[in-house]
């Protein structure tokens, strides 16, 4: 998908169109309620789907809308909720539903209302009885690009300025089976660690883990001040909020460390003609983790789901497959030998005399296990792993 961007000058048109797609969301979220109530509050994909194709029959033509762009807002409110469950299902569970009234929303234009006028003038429909919103193009605008590529147009406000979006659909193609395939560990010292069947690369993991301390000790202080004051006092409010605030600060440091590693890594991938990444899954099979880990061990969980988000969009855009698979077994068995032991500290060492970095050994086994090779020996010898690390500046404390 490419986007390009076209400034427009405030109109009360644009309000009302933003704002009507607003009103459409707000009823989206009621429709919700009231089919909850009436079949018990039940919550789940199944039911989801059904009471989508319910909504899409109750929602009013009441707004000076396309069709297509009421139909829109329904499926991105649904997109949403699979989205939090997505997140619940990794451990975040913080994520929410979409609950939130909006006066405006951007409003979606697809393919059947968009018209180009000549080349310089664009017609965006709004159904019929409603003004059409007409647009002047600039002079290096490509309609007949624009024309074959069009996927949809979207009217988006952002501080201040209204603008319209062109999205075009250029997607490669997915790539064939026969290119390289990746394996890749996600573990909590390094955040991903590769391998492509010759070379290792050690994503490393310093500055996110100490991003992690940070965020436990900001906890543990404030913790403690809080628990000093009375309950919904003045200064417990204050400092809640305090506390809360510095938090989200370190969350979004580690979500950009982490976009910023998978950015990397992507594009290692396409300049190494990979057409497969292969992502092993840690969910459930730690289960055996003492208690006192259980926080952090949620903060990884979320960071893996995170993970595996942000590389199965960035590599889709690149037409490179992800899959994910069980990784059990991967982190023990010896690649050399194929037998299994458990590694015990970060350097895999095997008695049959093999011995690499343990997070690299994991990748090694998931590409083997993608391709049902897992136990077998892997002939070659492993170059010894490559490190990328962060150039971030370290966050003040
Ligand atoms: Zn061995």
């Amino acid at each position: 998908m490419r986007t390009r961007k076209l400034k427009l000058s405030y109109t009360i048109q644009l309000e009302t169109l933003n704002a009507g797609t607003g009103s459409v969301w707000v009823e989206c979220l009621r429709l919700k309620d009231t089919w909850d109530y009436a079949h018990g509050y039940r919550t789940g994909g199944g039911v989801d789907c059904s009471c989508e194709l319910w909504m899409d029959k109750q929602l009013s033509k009441s707004q000076p809308l396309h069709s297509q762009s009421i139909q829109e807002v329904r499926s991105r409110y649904f997109k949403n909720r699979k989205g939090f469950r997505k997140l619940r299902k990794n451990g975040d569970k913080k994520a929410k539903p979409p609950y939130r009234d909006k006066t405006f929303q951007t409003t979606t234009w697809k393919k059947s209302a968009i018209r180009f006028i000549g080349n310089r003038k664009l017609r965006l429909s709004n159904g019929q009885g409603n003004e059409p919103l007409y647009v002047k193009l600039p002079k290096n605008f490509d309609v007949q690009y624009a024309i074959a590529h069009i996927a949809i147009v979207e009217l988006v406000y952002d501080k201040g300025q209204y603008s319209l979006h062109f999205v075009y659909g250029v997607e490669k193609a997915l790539k064939s089976d026969g290119e390289g395939i990746v394996g890749v560990d996600i573990g909590e010292i390094h955040p991903m660690v590769s391998h492509n069947g010759v070379d290792t690369v050690i994503f490393n993991g310093r500055y996110i883990r100490s991003l992690y301390r940070l965020r436990n000790k900001v906890i543990a202080s404030y913790g403690k001040k809080i628990d000093r004051c009375k309950r919904h006092s003045k200064r417990w409010w204050y400092l809640v909020k305090r506390k809360w605030r510095y938090i989200k600060k370190i969350d979004n440091q580690i979500g950009d460390g982490l976009h910023k590693h998978t950015t990397e890594f992507v594009k290692l991938c396409e300049s190494g003609s990979i057409g497969t990444i292969v992502i092993g899954d840690l969910t459930g099979i730690r289960d055996n983790i003492d208690y006192g880990k259980r926080a952090n061990q949620k903060l990884h969980q979320w960071a893996f789901g995170k993970v595996t988000q942000l590389i199965s969009y960035k590599a889709k855009a690149l037409g490179i497959k992800v899959e994910v698979i069980d990784e059990s077994y991967t982190s023990q068995t010896c690649p050399s030998c194929g037998k299994r032991h458990k590694p015990n500290n970060r350097e895999y060492t095997c008695k049959c005399g093999f011995t690499y970095h343990r997070d690299g050994v994991g990748a090694i086994n998931i590409r083997q296990k993608y391709l049902g090779h897992l136990g077998v020996p892997v002939a070659a010898a492993m170059a010894p792993p490559v490190g990328i690390r962060l150039e971030v500046p370290r966050c003040s404390a």
